[in-house]
Formats: C-alpha cells, structure tokens, sequence
C-alpha cells in the first residue's frame, strides 16, 4: 500500500528518535522506518550509557558544542522521557608526568568547551571516589554521567505516541517496521509528501 508522509526518518536509532520526537511537535505526518521490531535495537540500546562531559572534543566543533549543551540538557530530558540517569562523574587515570600533562591540556581543552567541574585530584581523592581504580591522580569531571541505554530506549519513540494521544499534540507519527533497500525519487504529488510504499 503506498502512503504518503510529510517526513520520513530512515533508522529508529537515538538519532533518528530524537529527530522524529522533535519534528513532532509540529503538525507533520512523520513516518520513522525502522528495520527491527522496536527503536534502539541496535548501538544506541547497547552502548557504554556513558553521558559524556564534552571535555574530550575539539574545541569548536559541533560535536563538543551538542555534547555540552545535550549534558547540560539531560535532567529535562529525563524529567519529559522518565527514564533515570545518574550524575556520578568520571575519572581519567594517570601514572606519569606525561600522564599528567595529557589531563592537564584535557582539562584546559574542556573549559574552553564550556564544560564545568573538570580538575585534577591526586592519589588520595581518586581513592575517596573509586577505591577499585589504582593511579597516581586523575582527572574528575563532575557532570559526566551515567544511564542504562538497553531500558531508556524504550522511552524515546513511545513517549511522543503517549504524548500526542494524551495532551493531543499536532503531531502524526508512525513507526513501521522495514528494511530500506532502495531511494527512488519520483515527481512529487500536489501537496509535496515523501512517499513510502
Ligand atoms: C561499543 C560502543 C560504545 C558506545 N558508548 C557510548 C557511550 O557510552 N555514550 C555515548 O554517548 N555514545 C556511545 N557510543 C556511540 C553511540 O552509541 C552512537 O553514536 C549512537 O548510538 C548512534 O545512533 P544512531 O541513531 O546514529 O545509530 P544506530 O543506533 O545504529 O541506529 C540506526 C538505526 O537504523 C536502523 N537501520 C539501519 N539500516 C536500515 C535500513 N536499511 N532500513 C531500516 N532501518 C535501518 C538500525 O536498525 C538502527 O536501529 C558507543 C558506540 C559503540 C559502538
């Protein structure tokens, strides 16, 4: 059956979610094509679920800017999705003065980036916080956090279904189920919807 849609999303991954989540808040028929049976199914549901501070990008770059700026976002975005994370900070070992050099130049390359609560800590403190790690010092970044991805996923494309049946959001929003094999562009019908079929 051919269907029309104003949107179509190919991958239900973190990315593709988060596309589809935001574009839903206006009125749009977004389709999002997901091969698995269920979104995050693959690297987005079974990756590290380290939430990373944003000291470790170069500065300037889009990524270090999203990587701050979505840590900085993250207790909203739990708030709105319901899923849990914990603000449990990270810790770089170093054993030498390379080492220490390297974190050095981490932390000032992290500060520029707008990343706050990044310092070096020495033997005794890095005991306090992860008796388990041995290292001389390290390098303590206090909003580095930490999520479980395989139980978040399922929140990220039911929650806007959830929402648009309960406080009615303009938004029509589909998952279906299949694998793309092939883009074909074709002249575009009156009113200029993607076609899936
Ligand atoms: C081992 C590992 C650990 C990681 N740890 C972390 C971490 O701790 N913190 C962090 O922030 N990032 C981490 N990452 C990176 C992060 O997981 C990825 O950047 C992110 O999941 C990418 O999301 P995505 O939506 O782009 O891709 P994906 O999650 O791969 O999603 C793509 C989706 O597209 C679907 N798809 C693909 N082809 C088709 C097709 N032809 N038709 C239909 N559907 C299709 C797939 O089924 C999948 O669901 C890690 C990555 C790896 C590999």
């Amino acid at each position: 059956m051919r269907q029309l849609y104003d949107v179509l999303i190919i991958g239900g991954g973190v990315v593709g979610s988060a596309i589809a989540r935001e574009m839903s808040r206006y009125s749009l028929k977004i389709g999002v094509l997901e091969k698995n049976m269920d979104v995050c199914n693959e690297t987005s549901g079974r990756n590290s679920g380290v939430i990373h501070g944003g000291f470790a990008y170069d500065t300037g770059t889009l990524k270090a800017r999203l990587c701050v700026e979505g840590n900085r976002n993250m207790e909203q975005l739990a708030a709105e999705l319901d899923f849990k994370f914990i603000r449990c900070g990270k810790v770089l070992v170093g054993n030498t003065q390379e080492d220490l050099e390297t974190l050095k130049r981490t932390v000032e390359q992290g500060e520029a980036n707008g990343v706050r609560g990044l310092k070096i800590i020495d033997k005794a403190r890095l005991h306090e916080l992860a008796p388990a790690v041995v290292g001389e010092f390290a390098m303590f970044s206090l909003t580095a956090a930490s999520w479980i991805p395989l139980i978040t996923r399922l929140h990220w494309l039911r929650t806007p279904i959830r929402t648009e049946r309960t406080i009615s959001w303009a938004m029509r929003l589909r998952p279906l189920t299949g694998t793309v094999t092939a883009i074909t562009v074709s002249p575009l019908p009156r009113g200029g919807s993607t076609a899936a079929g």
